[in-house]
């Protein structure tokens, strides 16, 4: 196939296009579509090019923190110490093997499941419309274009009405382009091939259909070779919090060794080679050089999880600010509400009719409401009926003994209610053929349809909100007061309602104009839908109050609808509503503070959206909001986490937001947030763990050169520890569950710090309590006679035991006393402990290894000693925090 430029499309009728390509207005047969697949291949640009495996690699060692120990491993082999040396090369090395290995895994997570978001293009094929997966689509395909959409592939227009396309990905004009279906000058630049929608560019308003006349690499974005990017930087402020901290602390290392190396020479009076071999221990305890990958990795863990519970992160720093989020904006219909709409009563001109029947089906009937002649009430209904048959684009479809809706719900509902007054869709559709349509848009909240009548009139039908319809119409007073009353009550019982109209154009007319509709509209009535709460939102609205995180509600439905359906889900016991014109009035002055009151905002367009947002945020607000047409694409990008729907939302909103729900479903979105939380305690819990083991270290280090003792530790052996407790005992804390209680406490302020003031005071006090035990340790076996070999091996031993002790102590952040189902661990706390024993015993018994580390096997009593050790640590760190408790309970909640 030649690509869109070579064969001049663009000047070519729709239907020359149509001929040339061998297909029909109506799209592609099943069988032909497969065929044409396999010959043409998927309609995918090739992949990028993934970094080289050896680039990756290397990648790892770009760190502040690797080049210090590399620096230190040279230093150690200048001044002859090559065992030194290669441990601490070797232990650089692994630690990036390591690095890699959990960086692919991640990577590789991450891929799958953006893929869960992959999308989907609407197609004609055999008359009926269908949802395919964007690669499968051929030259040929006939394909639907609306507002939101990404053209999946380049596309000769065959027909196309108020359409916008915004092409600055291909053209770099940042105003839409207008398309329609009339073929364009023979030479027309790319930007001005108005009957074209190229493959990558976004339709921000309108509604047409195409045919594929390129696909993958033969469409012009496929040739210019640029890409779409539907992945963000990986980077998180939490991330980079942490290599700036990691940079500032390797240069500060580098100074403080070269002063303690003046002074351990100068003043002391040792040996330079002692000194230089004491200053390159040091760089290498205090460096927490395993800290960045494990954080990486428990960021990942939590996408993973998010995923797991139908919410698709696409930019990772969502998965941070989740945790803070402290306002949650929602839509009503579909997230809050189940979307499965049941028409109930139907508001004819005099009288009022009940609709009977389960689901979708046909089964039922509609009955006069208060007991009169039923088939005089449906004979009033009719005209009604047949429009909301014919103002309507939804089909059903029979799924076992189910019936299901393609299309919109409600419309799908009003099916259901023709078919229960015996009336049958196609039938009318076939007698009344549709010649135009002004489409649904949430921003004039109404869709009318233009027919040709079985008497050959000219008819347009019209449904929408209820007071749009009363405004096109001239209601006389008494019949508007029946309205009224009756839209009233439909809505304070939470039912949605939707007005209905006619109207008679000049015959032959085939155009539809907004200005057709201004006035002279015959209003045929109401009709009043059961979209009932979702059982689930009920409970998470619950734990969001726990949680103290507000719920609003923003909808495009009626208030009084809004409001009962927000009291049915108890979201606020009198729930304050405002809607988008009281917004308009308000002064700018005011608005903030009715914004943060108000927990229903109804009949709102999308900028009232962005407006809510911004007034919400600029009183220190998280805002995570939600959104699903193009319009929306600026309040989710502006809210701190914009929330798209993955089943309505268009690919505009997709694309703007940092989440995609895959089930549409309010409770999700609260399922991310106590998942946020989780991943911000646990990554805490990492630094909490990570830290005193370097201050421990560092501080018995600097103590003995200031004291003029013995080091109570070898490079090597600091190395050792530092690798083999951070890829066990730390990497288990990624997996940390959620605390309990993890949604009953308030949303952690957006400035609040990493590390809160008992953590800090936690470091510094398991750090002495490190360094003390090391010494204590170091100099009762030297004083018993033991070998300086044997003396350290205990230290060492015990070190990792006193580590063991912390991380239990470590895994309840908010001061909680260890409990018995806490002091049993997790399957990942039990396993690191286990493998942990496995190599520490290596490391003393193993002749290779005490040759490696300077280490020497300990009689069993030492061992136990070192136990004990640890075992002592804990019973202290659990008495510190009743002590604190008691005496100093605010430090504790600060945790
Ligand atoms: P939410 O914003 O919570 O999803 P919503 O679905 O009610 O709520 P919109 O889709 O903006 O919001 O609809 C606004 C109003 O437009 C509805 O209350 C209804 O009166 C009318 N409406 C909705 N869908 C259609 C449709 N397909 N045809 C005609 N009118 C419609």
């Amino acid at each position: 196939m030649e690509g869109a430029a070579g064969s001049h499309w663009h000047a070519r009728t729709g239907d020359e296009v149509l001929a040339a390509l061998d297909s029909r207005s109506h799209g592609l047969s099943a069988p032909e579509a497969s065929r044409r697949l396999a010959l043409h291949g998927p309609n995918a640009l090739p992949p990028q090019p993934e970094r080289h495996p050896l680039v990756r690699f290397l990648a790892q060692f770009h760190s502040t923190l690797i080049y210090v120990l590399l620096a230190a491993a040279v230093l150690a082999a200048i001044l002859g110490h090559v065992l030194d040396a290669s441990v601490i090369a070797a232990v650089v090395a692994v630690n990036a093997v390591v690095g890699f290995l959990q960086e692919g895994k991640a990577e590789r997570a991450l891929a799958a499941i953006r893929s869960l978001v992959s999308p989907r293009a609407h197609v004609l094929r055999d008359g009926e419309r269908l949802s395919v997966p964007v690669a499968d689509l051929i030259p040929g395909d006939v394909v639907l274009l609306e507002a939101g959409d990404r053209v999946p592939a380049d596309l000769r227009l065959l027909r196309a009405r108020g359409l916008l396309v915004d092409e600055a990905l291909l053209t770099g004009e940042s105003v839409a382009a207008q398309k329609h279906d009339a073929p364009a000058a023979h030479d027309a630049p790319l930007g001005d091939r108005h009957s074209m929608a190229f493959s990558g560019t976004l339709v921000a308003a309108g509604q047409a259909s195409g045919v594929v006349v390129a696909t993958g690499e033969r469409t012009e974005l496929g040739r210019i070779g640029r890409l779409l990017s539907s992945v963000e930087d990986n980077g998180t402020p939490l991330l980079r919090q942490v290599d700036r901290f990691g940079r500032f602390f390797a240069l500060f290392v580098l100074a403080a060794s070269v002063v303690l190396l003046l002074y351990a020479v100068a003043l002391r009076g040792w040996p330079l080679v002692d000194a230089l071999l004491a200053v390159v221990a040091i760089a290498v305890s205090v460096i927490p050089e395993g800290l960045p990958a494990v954080i990486t990795i428990t960021l990942a863990i939590g996408v993973q999880r998010m995923a797991s519970h139908n919410a698709v992160i696409r930019r990772l720093p969502a998965v941070e600010t989740l945790g803070a989020t402290s306002v949650i904006c929602t839509d009503k219909t579909g997230t809050l509400t189940r979307n499965e709409m049941a028409a109930r009563r139907v508001l004819a001109p005099t009288r009022t009719l009940l609709a009977e029947g389960e689901g979708y089906g046909p089964r039922g009937a509609l009955r006069s409401a208060h007991g009169e002649d039923d088939a005089a009430a449906l004979a009033e209904a009719l005209p009604l009926l047949r429009c909301a048959l014919l103002c309507n684009d939804a089909r059903l479809q029979q799924r076992g003994a189910q019936w299901a809706v393609v299309g919109d719900p409600m419309e799908g509902a009003l099916l259901a209610l023709g078919a229960r007054a015996g009336l049958d869709a196609e039938h009318a559709r076939a007698e009344w053929p549709r010649v135009d349509a002004i489409p649904f848009d949430a921003a004039h909240r109404f869709m009318a349809t233009l027919h040709r009548g079985p008497g050959g009139e000219t008819v347009v039908f019209v449904k929408g909100a209820p007071e749009r319809i009363l405004a096109m119409a001239q209601v006389p007073p008494a019949q508007l007061a029946r309205w009224e009353r009756g839209l009233h009550d439909a809505a304070s019982a939470g039912e949605r309602l939707l007005g209905f109209g006619a109207k008679e154009l000049p015959a032959g007319r085939a155009r539809l104009e907004f200005a057709d509709l201004e006035q002279g509209v015959s209003c045929l009535g109401l009709v009043a839908f059961q979209d009932p709460p979702r059982e689930e939102a009920l409970q998470a609205i619950a734990e969001c109050r726990d949680a103290g995180i507000e719920v609003k509600m923003i909808t495009g439905d009626h208030a009084a609808t809004a409001t009962a359906i927000a009291r049915q889900l108890h979201l606020a016991d009198a729930p304050l509503a405002l809607t988008g014109a009281q917004l308009d009035a308000l002064p700018a002055t005011r608005l903030a503070e009715r914004v943060r009151e108000a927990q229903v905002f109804a009949r709102t367009s999308p900028e009232h959206k962005l407006r809510i947002v911004r007034a919400l945020q600029a009183q220190g607000a998280i805002v995570a909001m939600t959104g699903d047409g193009v319009n929306d694409a600026p309040s989710l990008k502006q809210a701190d986490v914009g929330v798209a729907m993955g089943i309505k939302g268009t690919e505009a909103a997709k694309e703007a937001a940092q989440m995609v729900l895959l089930d549409d479903n309010f409770a999700s979105i609260v399922h991310a947030v106590r998942e946020g939380r989780t991943v911000y305690d646990n990554v805490r819990k990492v630094i909490a763990f990570t830290l005193p083991t370097n201050g421990g270290e560092v501080l018995g280090l600097i103590v003995c050169i200031l004291g003029g003792l013995t080091l109570p530790m070898t490079a090597a052996q600091v190395l050792w520890i530092n690798l083999v407790t951070e890829i066990t005992l730390g990497l288990s804390l990624a997996f940390e569950p959620a605390e309990p209680g993890v949604m009953a406490r308030p949303p952690r302020p957006a400035q609040a710090p990493l590390v809160s003031g008992f953590m800090l005071w936690r470091i510094v006090l398991v750090s002495v309590l490190f360094a003390a035990a090391t010494l204590a340790l170091l100099q009762g076996m030297l004083a018993s006679g033991e070998s300086l070999e044997a003396a350290r091996t205990l230290v060492v031993n015990a070190l990792v035991a006193m580590e063991i002790g912390y991380l239990f102590s470590v895994r309840f952040l908010a001061g909680r006393s260890l409990t018995w189902r806490g002091a049993m661990g997790t399957p990942a706390v039990l396993w690191a402990i286990g493998v942990l024993a496995v190599v520490q015993l290596a490391l003393t018994y193993v002749p290779v290894m005490n040759r490696l580390f300077g280490t020497a096997p300990l009689s069993a009593g030492q061992m136990a000693v070192a136990v004990a050790t640890g075992a002592v640590l804990m019973l202290v760190l659990e008495a510190e925090k009743a002590l604190l408790r008691r005496v100093r309970p605010s430090l504790i909640q600060s945790a």
